[in-house]
């Protein structure tokens, strides 16, 4: 069910994944079962000892959820893959199976809201405490580093602020105190950016983002380097549970043969969209890794074959100027969530943030004026249209 390894990611993207079935169809079937007969007790006996290969069940594997492991593994240049059933599921996963109590994290601050609150609130509950720095800033990496410290956990480029971490560096820093490096991919997927090749040791990813791309799937996969890791992660999914299902894995594996595609395009619009916001009155600033202005432009450079499909800009007006920028877009669509093919902007003061006190949520830069915005691949002249029109109506 392998790819060959030499392929590009264009086509590594429509053909990673896909296995020989017994009427040849072209697309992987969808075994949409819970579980698997054996041929006899024999039979039954060798894979529960794992003596052969084959499926038991569905919570423990299943050929349609393994295609879709394979083709992320494959694009990642990874191990294995192994789906969940929410990005969340699969960050949480990875933390059951390597933390225990008296266990030291090192985390960065502009992190997925409830990746924090996991490790804040639940994981410390067991004895795991986590240090929330700015791994943009290795200097930070490392003066927050204990004996004790077992992962390093960078989500780069981060949620909401986009800052860039630089995962060589920070390789470098966990693994000198033997610290597995794991990355959330999430925000680059594996077509921009590939963790592992640069030194990360686990890469944890929410499907429901561009990797599934079409904002109709909720899922999470971790791709691994080795077999002990996978050995290791895969009884921690059994055993927590949180499986994606074979039609959820079918939908993000049809997702994935126009990733490449879409990325090309989310790239090129945000970068047409972003060039044209900091030009704009009514915009204060913008934050994109694809703009010279932004601080770890370079490292951006470096390790991602172009910046993304996130935006983040503030415009004048505070509070009441980013409501009627939401309030008058008509092609953006206003939710959260993001890396879908249609264009969705948020207000985070008034929304995903607004139970935060002001005074902390400015802390974490965020913002009374600043907008999210998850760059789709409509007509990017149509999009500008769309928020020139909004963005005037700021007083
Ligand atoms: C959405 C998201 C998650 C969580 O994924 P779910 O599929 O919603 O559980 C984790 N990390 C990042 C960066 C995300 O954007």
């Amino acid at each position: 069910m392998s790819v060959n390894k030499n392929y590009t990611d264009e086509t590594k993207s429509v053909h990673a994944g896909m296995m020989e079935n017994e009427h040849h169809a072209v697309v992987n079937p969808i075994y949409q079962t819970s579980t698997f007969k054996f041929r006899d007790a024999d039979h039954g006996t060798a894979l529960f000892a794992g003596k052969e290969e084959g499926y038991i069940y569905t919570r423990m594997g299943n050929p349609t959820v393994k295609g879709l492991e394979d083709a992320v593994a494959q694009l990642e240049q990874g191990h294995k893959g192994l789906a969940c059933g929410s990005g969340m599921a699969a960050i949480h996963t990875v933390f059951g199976a390597y933390l225990k109590q008296g266990d030291h994290v090192v985390c960065s601050e502009a992190v997925y809201g409830p990746t924090n609150t996991l490790l804040a609130e639940i994981f410390s509950k067991f004895g795991v405490q986590t240090s929330f720095v700015d791994t943009s800033d290795l200097n930070e990496i490392k003066k927050a580093m204990r004996p004790e410290t077992k992962i390093v956990y960078v989500e780069t480029p981060g949620n909401p602020t986009l800052c860039v971490t630089d995962i060589a560096g920070a390789a470098e820093i966990a693994h000198a105190q033997n610290a597995l490096l794991v990355v959330d991919n999430t925000f680059a997927s594996p077509v921009l950016q590939k963790p592992l090749v640069l030194g990360a040791d686990i890469v944890v990813h929410s499907l429901t983002k561009f990797l599934n791309g079409h904002a109709d799937v909720v899922g999470g996969l971790i791709v691994t380097k080795n077999e002990e890791q996978f050995k290791a992660l895969r009884r921690a999914l059994n055993l927590f549970g949180g499986i994606l299902g074979p039609m959820n894995s079918f939908l993000v594996h049809r997702g994935i043969k126009t990733l490449a595609m879409r990325m090309e395009r989310h790239c090129a619009n945000a970068q047409k969209i972003a060039k044209f916001l900091d030009k704009h009155p009514k915009v204060e600033s913008v934050v994109y890794p694809g703009l010279p202005s932004h601080p770890q432009y370079e490292i951006a450079k470096k390790q991602m074959k172009c910046p993304g499909g996130m935006i983040s800009f503030e415009v004048k007006g505070g509070i009441e100027g980013g409501k009627i920028v939401m309030n008058n877009v008509k092609l953006c669509q206003l939710a959260v969530s993001l890396g879908g093919v249609e264009t969705l902007i948020q207000h985070p003061a008034t929304m995903t943030h607004a139970i935060m006190p002001r005074e902390i949520r400015l802390q974490a830069h965020i913002t009374d004026g600043l907008v999210r915005l998850s760059v789709g691949v409509e007509d990017v002249d149509e999009l500008i249209a769309d928020l020139d029109q909004a963005l005037n109506r700021i007083p």
